[in-house]
């Protein structure tokens, strides 16, 4: 029994030298294995994951984005850690994943911040923003439910404070004055209806409806005849004929807006802008704000 056992071991030895070997002739192999300064041991022990980890390596070298991964689990590379002299292979984000998942965080801060932020914690001392933050001083003491207000079409450079003033005095007239608000980013409002049409009928439905709308980031969706004039056009006729308080945000001027929106293939398409545009000039006035990016 003893010397059967003593026997397999020395063959299962002899097939990892030769296994180990015949890793060594892979240069990413020698590569990695020098790298990570591990003894002879450590690296026969673990020559089938190293591998793995050398197969996904490869595979990225190949990749353009997390859309087109390769690997056993999208945006992860099997990857080993050292500890104590000891390899642990843990998934491991790779440059796509890691740059996908701090977007996501800072949209979540974000998201965060325009859901709670009030009119008592915009700060005063950018006087670019001046002229808006007296509009929305104005609109809020003006605001009382039924009556027909004016929204503003808010233009100028990311991160001047266009969506936070926007958000802020939509929160605090929802919270003080009762008053039913929304926000939608358009580029994403698109998407979703894109993603589920079953959406579009109840969701058209509300933002017709509800007592101030404010679209943001219009002209940075791709335009499509459909998004312009079904969506956009839609809601924003149903609001003119209605007088219904609407807000817009955009990184583009009037005119660019009108460009942006009558870029399409189609020889109709720019009438169908100026209609758009035509509608946004009857909801809305129109404010510049052109500032230092206040997200860094
Ligand atoms: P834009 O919509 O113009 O691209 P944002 O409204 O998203 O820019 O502004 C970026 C961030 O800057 C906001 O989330 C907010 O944290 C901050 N910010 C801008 N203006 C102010 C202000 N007056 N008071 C407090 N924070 C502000
Ligand atoms: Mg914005």
């Amino acid at each position: 029994m003893e010397k059967l056992r003593i026997g397999n071991m020395e063959e299962l030895e002899k097939k990892l030298e030769s296994s180990l070997n015949e890793s060594y002739k892979d240069e990413e192999f020698k590569n990695l294995v020098s790298k990570l300064k591990i003894s002879k041991e450590e690296t026969m022990k673990n020559v089938t994951k190293i591998n793995d980890t050398i197969e996904e390596l490869k595979v990225c070298k190949k990749c353009k984005g997390l859309y087109s991964c390769g690997n056993k689990v999208k945006g992860y590379v099997y990857f080993p850690e050292k500890r104590n002299d000891r390899l642990n292979f843990i998934y491991t984000p790779c440059k796509y994943k890691k740059k996908f998942l701090k977007e996501e965080e800072e949209k979540n801060i974000e998201e965060n911040i325009l859901d709670h932020c009030r009119m008592k914690d915009v700060k005063v001392d950018d006087k670019n923003q001046l002229k808006v933050i007296k509009w929305i001083k104005n609109y809020y003491d003006e605001y009382s439910p039924n009556k027909k207000m004016k929204g503003v079409f808010l233009h100028g450079s990311f991160g001047s404070g266009k969506t936070y003033l926007l958000s802020c005095l939509l929160n605090e007239l929802s919270d003080k004055k009762d008053a039913l608000t929304e926000i939608v980013y358009f580029p994403e409002l698109l998407r979703d209806f894109k993603n589920d049409f079953s959406l579009v009928d109840r969701k058209m439905e509300y933002l017709k409806r509800v007592d101030i709308l404010l679209i943001d980031d219009l002209g940075a969706e791709t335009v499509t005849e459909w998004g312009r004039d079904e969506i956009l056009g839609t809601i924003l006729q149903y609001r003119m004929n209605s007088l219904k308080s609407t807000f817009i945000t955009s990184n583009l001027n009037i005119n660019e807006l009108q460009n942006h929106l009558s870029s399409t293939k189609n020889m109709e398409d720019e009438v169908k802008s100026k209609r758009i545009i035509e509608r946004v000039k009857s909801l809305t006035e129109d404010i510049e704000l052109i500032s230092s990016n206040h997200r860094i």
